[in-house]
């Protein structure tokens, strides 16, 4: 009867001043109506992704791995040799592209549920002459965050004619998670439209700094509709997805009004009530706290039950959660909480889940504790 609640990592819930804008109707995507709204999609991305004064913005119809593949294929040439830092499922899938394009990779396999430590990464670095190095911000199939901060502040004492472009797949991080590109010196991020941007899937964003496209490929054979050259020179090189572009023009009205500091905080904050809320019905979270996503957590199920059946459970109740992913498939379920969710929100998404747990009552205390003394820090959310 109802359409279900949704706690999951993308696609995510749709506010519906979004959906209301994604209704503005069609006119000539060259017209006085939409050149407009695309150009302050690209300029308030710039602001966000903290391109710099010479980055630029492509925003393509695609889904996230839409993103990586025209990554691999606009910033490298066949046999260029590339470090993949792989901490889940999505570092395996952009290790898979490169792979894939003929890009000569070094896999770096991290052990499931940890960050990559940056240390190695940049010994590899220095003794190896990689023409990119390709990371994963916020490992969506475990619920880790790596440090991308750290490793890029390591990598400024390698010479820059020695340092490889660093290219990061933040598709379930930003806008949710600071990747400010300018200041942590990032060349090539990526986003897409399901996750922290509240749209629905369909649009994959590619920011790029100065130094990021300078290495974009000039000589860009077997690319044509992924040719990343017009999009970056804003020249429409064929019909955008107008009305998801409407829908972004709105959410980074959203994004902004509510500020970065304040999203980021939220974002935590609800990250933080979902493992103490794991602990308290014994469910335990798989990773340590220390590189718990803001975005995504996976919770472990009991012995003995099957995430299938508890999320069987859970979906009969009205709400949708996510699965574990690879080796903890049959082990884990992922609670997402990105995007247009509020604690309230997550609260009431978490009482369902409470039902199949043995200590309801107790995890939603947990988690009720957390967000209680949250408010005392900042100001409260704003309905
Ligand atoms: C969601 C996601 C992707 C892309 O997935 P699509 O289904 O193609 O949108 C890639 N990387 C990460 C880290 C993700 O979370």
């Amino acid at each position: 009867m109802f359409t279900p609640d949704i706690l999951l990592p993308g696609p995510t819930p749709v506010p519906v001043a979004i959906q209301q804008a994604m209704l503005t109707p069609m006119s000539d995507h060259r017209g006085s109506a939409f050149t407009p709204v695309l150009e302050r999609v690209r300029h308030r991305l710039a602001t966000l992704f903290e391109v710099g004064p010479s980055g630029g913005i492509a925003v393509l119809p695609a889904s996230g791995t839409g993103a990586l593949e025209a990554t691999v294929q606009n910033f490298f040439q066949k046999g260029d040799a590339v470090l993949s830092v792989s901490t889940g499922a999505f570092g395996n899938r952009f290790r898979d592209v490169a792979q894939a394009h003929g890009l000569v990779v070094d896999p770096y396999t991290v052990p499931w549920g940890q960050a990559f430590d940056p240390a190695p990464v940049v010994s590899r670095i220095r003794q190896h002459q990689y023409r990119g190095i390709l990371l994963t911000h916020n490992e969506t199939s475990t619920g880790v965050i790596n440090p991308i901060e750290r490793l890029t502040a390591q990598m400024v004492s390698i010479p820059p004619a020695y340092r490889p472009l660093i290219v990061v797949d933040s598709i379930s991080g930003v806008p949710a998670i600071p990747l400010p590109m300018q200041t942590w010196g990032v060349d090539v991020a990526l986003a897409a439209s399901q996750k922290g941007f509240m749209c629905p899937p369909g649009l994959a964003l590619i920011a790029a700094s100065g130094n990021g496209l300078k290495h974009l490929q000039q000589d860009r054979p077997h690319r044509f509709y992924f040719d990343l050259g017009p999009y970056f020179e804003d020249k429409l090189p064929y019909t955008p997805a107008t009305s998801l572009i409407y829908g972004l023009d709105k959410s980074l009205e959203l994004l902004a009004a509510e500020g970065s500091a304040r999203r980021y905080q939220r974002h935590r904050l609800l990250g933080q009530m979902t493992r103490s809320f794991g602990h308290a019905v014994g469910w335990n979270p798989f990773v340590e706290e220390i590189v718990a996503s803001p975005t995504v957590t996976s919770l472990g199920v009991p012995a003995g039950s099957s995430p299938t059946r508890v999320r069987a459970r859970i979906a009969a109740l009205g709400l949708q959660v996510a699965g574990g992913m690879g080796p903890w498939h049959d082990t884990a379920i992922r609670i997402g909480h990105v995007g247009a969710i509020t604690p309230a929100t997550l609260f009431a998404g978490l009482s369902i889940v409470a039902h199949v747990t043995p200590h309801p009552s107790r995890g939603l205390e947990a988690a009720w504790q957390v967000w209680h003394e949250d408010l005392d820090k900042e100001e409260p959310y704003d309905a």
